[in-house]
């Protein structure tokens, strides 16, 4: 099998799912005791936040092509971001090491025009859901019409991520928040919700969805887990 370089802590809550889930996958692929190759750097999450939050990206791509470097001389053959928002510096991370960089948002776009859906609605921090690195990708690539929550929802999603989900918190008026924000997207024609976030699926699950919803995590690992045993 291939190696898989997990670049995680961002936040370790959905790190640890990356961790199973790839696991999970290797096993139903391979069967018996099989596991899957992996090297992994988890950063302090406190220091990400507050670079993000001051909107030092310059910084942030520098924490990343190292610790992408720190991967591929680790052995690491592909290389696994587990956050959508750092997929902003996705470029500094491709040109700063060899290994390729399995794009969370090809994941999620894949999945997507695989179920016939075009207009999708996107959740996630205000970074992936306002700046054009996460839903260019989606439209350009995969032709998808993306529509993100209106200003007032978008800070409250955004403040459940950091103030709660990344501490492992779960309230469930923060969950009913959430669902009141999913129906607003379907009313405006969302056909899918794109949990654009890795730690979301803390928080809903299919029973808070009239649509289906498109986990970015699982589907990020499940390309993991596909890269892993094509090997
Ligand atoms: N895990 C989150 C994401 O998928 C947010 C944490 C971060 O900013 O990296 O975007």
């Amino acid at each position: 099998m291939r190696t898989i370089g997990l670049l995680g802590g961002m936040s370790w809550e959905s790190s640890a799912h990356y961790y199973r889930l790839i696991n999970e996958g290797v096993r139903a692929r391979r069967g018996g005791t099989h596991s899957a190759p992996l090297v992994m750097v988890s950063v302090d999450f406190a220091e990400i936040a507050a670079l993000q939050h001051a909107g030092d990206w310059a910084a942030l791509g520098e924490r990343m092509a190292a610790a992408a470097r720190t991967l591929s001389d680790a052995g690491a053959e592909a290389i696994v971001l587990c956050t959508n928002t750092m997929h902003k510096l996705a470029a500094k991370i491709e040109r700063a090491q060899p290994r390729p960089l399995l794009h969370i948002a090809d994941a999620a776009g894949t999945a997507l025009v695989a179920a016939g859906h075009r207009r999708v609605g996107l959740l996630g921090t205000a970074f992936t859901m306002e700046q054009p690195f996460y839903r260019e990708r989606l439209a350009e690539r995969y032709g998808l019409e993306v529509i993100v929550p209106g200003p007032p929802d978008r800070a409250e999603v955004h403040r459940i991520i950091y103030d709660e989900l990344v501490r492992g918190v779960v309230h469930e008026e923060s969950r009913a928040r959430y669902r009141a924000v999913i129906t607003a997207l379907i009313a405006e024609g969302a056909e899918a919700i794109v949990l654009g976030c890795t730690e979301i699926m803390l928080l809903v699950d299919a029973g808070d969805s009239a649509v289906p919803l498109f986990d970015t995590t699982a589907l990020h690992a499940a390309a993991a887990v596909a890269f892993a045993v094509s090997g």
